[in-house]
């Protein structure tokens, strides 16, 4: 299911079963944890080893990546176990400075003996950037700034140093940007945010280039544990069945909302990858196939009987008197949602909005958002 087809059509069809007089159309959960034994080392035994509700959804994934998938509890399993897999004491592992938090404190906190290069996602990348580096791991666009680095290029560099590269595509999705096709060799994403889409699960993936390295990961998934539960892996295969259509709205939704916020007196700064406007855009269009509904920008306050009201105040206003926009952290979802950033820690100005645009009619959604503005 991939060359010829269009995105909307590979998402439907992905991971299907063969059609079968009498089986079901859309695959269905297994939930269980013990199988009858039988002699046959390729059958399904234990839940923790194998279930062909994983299996289902891992070559749904496998296929729109154009590698070898491995499902895991939530994103954060996913990062951890290609950090666990891939790093011994002593070795170089490079970081994003701006992209998803746990990461870095995942290796300052829970990983010994590591030497921890970060880098800003939109720095200079250069041959000493990645040297003497074993793994090299790119968030792009990063989260929550959004900025953009040149995935091909960076592989380029990172395999010439003898390093791997491994790309968060958490914010793209697997049809926003492949990856694997740019060099990388792995991918790997929140399938808690626009994948599964529906705010109701968490779920991770790691794809492989190679399938040496992706039988390595599925093996100390096993060991360590890092399983995801069948019941949310069905759902994620469900709700990737309209992933196409989801991200058609919410970019929609996006380049509309950029466009009014852009040049509004109370918006100091937009970014959205998607925008000619955009500083990211440039290396974005090249690398990536289509954009996602995330925004970000920073709130100033609401007027000159205002101005000294506190960013945290001014973004609390605004969330409050928006009748579509929730506050609640992650993206990606149906609904359309936004935080402020900085009160997780994260090192960016305090007014600034994390904004995911959700599915709702662009007019309504805009509008609200222009009258919560004030
Ligand atoms: C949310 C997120 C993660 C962590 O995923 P969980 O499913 O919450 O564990 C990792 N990377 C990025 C870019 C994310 O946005």
């Amino acid at each position: 299911m991939s060359a010829p087809f269009g995105d909307g059509t590979r998402c439907v069809h992905a991971g299907l079963a063969p059609a079968a007089p009498g089986a079901a159309v859309a695959p269905q959960p297994v939930l269980a944890a013990q199988f009858h034994l039988s002699d046959d080392p390729a059958d399904d035994f234990y839940g923790r080893a194998g279930n062909p509700t994983w299996r289902a959804l891992e070559s749904a994934i496998g296929e729109l990546d154009g590698g070898s998938c491995i499902a895991y509890a939530s994103g954060m399993a996913a990062v951890s176990s290609v950090l666990r897999v891939l790093l011994k004491p002593g070795d170089t592992v490079v970081l994003p400075s701006d992209g998803y938090y746990l990461a870095r404190s995942y290796v300052r906190e829970h990983m010994n003996g590591l030497v921890v290069r970060e880098v800003p996602t939109a720095g200079e990348w250069t041959a000493d950037t990645v040297a003497g580096a074993r793994l090299v791991l790119l968030e792009t666009p990063s989260n929550p700034g959004l900025d953009v680095c040149d995935i091909a290029e960076i592989a380029r560099l990172s395999h010439a140093a003898g390093a791997l590269v491994a790309v968060d595509n958490t914010t793209a999705t697997p049809l926003g940007q492949r990856p694997l096709e740019l060099g990388a060799d792995l991918t790997l994403a929140s399938d808690t945010k626009a994948l599964a889409g529906h705010s109701d699960i968490v779920l991770g993936h790691v794809t492989a280039a190679d399938p040496e390295l992706a039988a390595r990961l599925r093996s100390e998934r096993t060991a360590s544990g890092a399983v995801p539960g069948p019941f949310e892996v069905w759902l994620a295969h469900r709700g990737l069945g309209t992933l196409d259509l989801r991200l058609a709205r919410q970019a929609e939704n996006a380049a509309a909302l950029y466009e009014a916020l852009r040049g509004h007196p109370r918006i100091r700064s937009v970014r959205w990858p998607g925008s000619p406007h955009d500083p990211a855009h440039p290396v974005a269009s090249r690398q990536m196939r289509r954009f996602g509904g995330v925004i970000t920008f920073e709130l100033g306050p609401a007027g000159p009987d205002l101005t000294d009201r506190d960013p945290a105040a001014a973004v609390a206003d605004f969330l409050a008197a928006s009748r579509l926009v929730s506050s609640a952290t992650s993206f990606g979802g149906l609904h359309s949602s936004a935080d402020r950033r900085a009160r997780w820690g994260d090192q960016v100005p305090a007014g600034l909005l994390r904004f995911s645009c959700g599915c709702e009619d662009t007019r309504d959604l805009v509008a609200d958002v222009l009258t919560a503005l004030g």
